[in-house]
C-alpha cells in the first residue's frame, strides 16, 4: 500500500471520529433499518497524482464551508489560525486573490493547521473548474499560491440500503451521494420504472467509484455493479469495458440491459421522486380512458427521449398543448404532451438519443395540473408503456462472454458479502 494511500486512510479515519462524535449527541439519527458498509480499495492502475503531499502527524486538517456572508476573515476564524497575521500575508502573495475573490457560499476549503494555529496550507476549489483547485502553502519566506489539477484517488465503496419511503431516503440513510441513486434509476430504466415500481421493503447492493482528494469525496465515478430487489425480483447488473473501446451494463448472463426504451421519459431525480401526487389531478386517470400515463412533475422537468429517434412533430396539438412526438426505428413511435418548452433544435427531423432531453413538463393543452403525458405506440396502436415488452439490445459475443463472466462473478459475490455485510471474507 502507498504512503499517500495512506494517508487517505488517516484523513478518512478522521472524518468518522468526527461523525461517531455527531451520531453520539444523537443516537436517533444513526438508522436501525440500513446495513451499509464502506470498503476501500487499492486500484490496479495509479488514478491519483503527487500534487498534494501526505499530511505531517503534527498538522490538524480542517475544512470549512463557506456560508452565505463569509469573509475571508471570518472563514479563518472558523478554522481557528491566528487571522489577522495570516491575512495580511496572504494579502502580499501573488496569486492568492482568487481565494479572496471566490468565497461563494457551499464551496469547501480544506486547511492544514499546526499545532500553534499557524496555517500551513489551504486548498481552494476554484469557480467552474471542476478538478482544478488553489493551493496556498507557507514556504520558507512567506506563503505561495498556485493553481493545480487536484489529486484525485479513485475509492471504490460498496454500500446496500433497503428502501423505506424513497429511493433518495434510502441513500440519503445509507450515504450514497445523489449521483449514485440517478445512475441506479438509469440502469435498471429499461426494467424497473422509477417513479412508479418501488416497494416498500425493495432493497439494493451498490458498488461504485468516488473520486476523492484528502479523504474528502469530489465527485462521484461510475457504478461498477449493482443489485436491485423490486417487489420480490433481483435484478444484476454489472459494468463491463468491451473490446470496442466503449461499456455497458450486463445483466450476469450477458445480456446487456440497454433496452431500445427506457420505461420512464422522467429524468429520475430527488425532485421527481418527492412529487406529491396530491397536487396533481389528472383529467383522465386510467390506462384504458386516455392511452397514455401520466407523471406529476413539477414545471420544468427535463423529459427525455425515451429512444433514439427522429422528430417527427414538436409544436401544439389540441388536448396535448405543447407535444413531441419521436418516430423510432421500426413500428415505435412516442409522444410527450402538456410540455411547458421544447429543447433548442428539436424540429421534425432532428435526429434524438436515447436519454436526450427533448423538452420541459408542463401543463399545456387539456392538463389540469403539471404533469407528463407519455404515450407509446407500436404500428400507430397505443401500448400500455408500463408492461409493453421492449426490444433490447444485442447481448455480449462468445470472445468477450468469457472475460465478463469472471469478472461478474466476483462482482456478484461482493454484491452478495455488502447485502449480508459480510465484509471481513474480503480481507
Ligand atoms: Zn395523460
Amino acid at each position: 500500500m502507498s504512503k499517500r494511500h495512506w494517508a487517505m486512510v488517516g484523513a478518512g479515519g478522521l472524518a468518522f471520529l468526527s461523525m461517531m462524535a455527531a451520531f453520539g449527541t444523537s443516537p436517533s439519527t444513526v438508522t436501525d433499518h440500513v446495513s451499509r458498509q464502506d470498503i476501500t480499495q487499492d486500484l490496479p492502475q495509479p488514478f491519483a497524482n503527487a500534487a498534494i503531499k501526505p499530511l505531517p502527524a503534527t498538522l490538524f486538517t480542517r475544512e470549512e464551508k463557506v456560508r452565505p456572508g463569509d469573509t475571508a476573515s471570518t472563514l479563518l476564524k472558523r478554522i481557528e489560525v491566528d487571522g489577522e497575521e495570516t491575512l495580511s500575508q496572504l494579502r502580499r502573495t501573488p496569486n492568492a486573490d482568487i481565494f479572496f475573490q471566490q468565497l461563494a457560499p457551499g464551496k469547501t476549503l480544506t486547511a492544514q493547521v499546526d499545532g500553534e494555529g499557524q496555517l500551513q496550507s489551504l486548498i481552494f476549489p476554484l469557480n467552474g473548474q471542476q478538478d482544478q483547485v488553489l493551493l496556498i502553502e507557507r514556504g520558507a519566506e512567506g506563503f505561495r499560491a498556485k493553481t493545480r489539477p487536484l489529486a484525485t484517488e479513485v475509492q471504490v465503496q460498496m454500500k446496500s440500503a433497503e428502501i423505506r419511503y424513497s429511493l433518495f431516503g434510502a441513500t440519503d440513510a445509507a450515504g450514497i451521494p445523489d449521483g449514485i441513486a440517478s445512475q441506479l434509476a438509469d440502469i435498471f430504466g429499461g426494467d424497473i420504472d422509477f417513479h412508479r415500481d418501488l416497494r416498500k421493503g425493495d432493497r439494493f447492493s451498490v458498488i461504485y467509484e468516488v473520486m476523492s482528494a484528502q479523504g474528502r469525496m469530489v465527485r462521484t465515478g461510475k457504478i461498477l455493479s449493482a443489485e436491485f430487489v423490486n417487489d420480490g425480483k433481483t435484478y444484476r447488473a454489472v459494468w463491463f469495458a468491451t473490446s470496442d473501446g466503449k461499456g455497458g451494463y450486463y445483466a450476469p448472463d450477458g445480456k446487456s440491459l440497454r433496452k431500445a426504451f427506457l420505461r420512464s421519459p422522467l429524468e429520475f431525480s430527488r425532485v421527481t421522486s418527492g412529487f406529491s401526487s396530491a397536487r396533481f389531478h389528472p383529467i383522465l386517470q386510467t390506462w384504458r380512458a386516455h392511452k397514455g400515463v401520466d407523471y406529476g412533475a413539477p414545471i420544468g422537468t427535463k423529459v427525455r427521449a425515451t429512444g433514439d429517434g427522429v422528430v417527427e412533430f414538436a409544436g401544439t396539438q389540441g388536448g396535448y398543448g405543447k407535444v413531441v412526438i419521436l418516430r423510432h426505428q421500426g413500428r415505435y413511435s412516442t409522444v410527450y404532451g402538456h410540455l411547458s418548452a421544447f429543447v433548442a433544435g428539436i424540429r421534425p427531423g432532428a435526429r434524438v438519443s436515447q436519454g436526450d432531453t427533448i423538452a420541459y413538463s408542463g401543463m399545456s393543452g387539456l392538463a389540469s395540473g403539471p404533469h407528463l403525458h407519455y404515450e407509446f405506440r407500436i404500428d400507430g396502436v397505443h401500448q400500455n408503456p408500463l408492461t409493453v415488452a421492449l426490444p433490447g439490445s444485442p447481448p455480449l459475443g462468445p470472445q468477450q462472454l468469457g472475460r465478463f463472466k469472471q469478472l461478474a462473478t466476483d462482482q456478484i459475490d461482493r454484491l452478495h458479502m455488502a447485502s449480508t455485510g459480510n465484509i471481513s471474507a474480503l480481507d
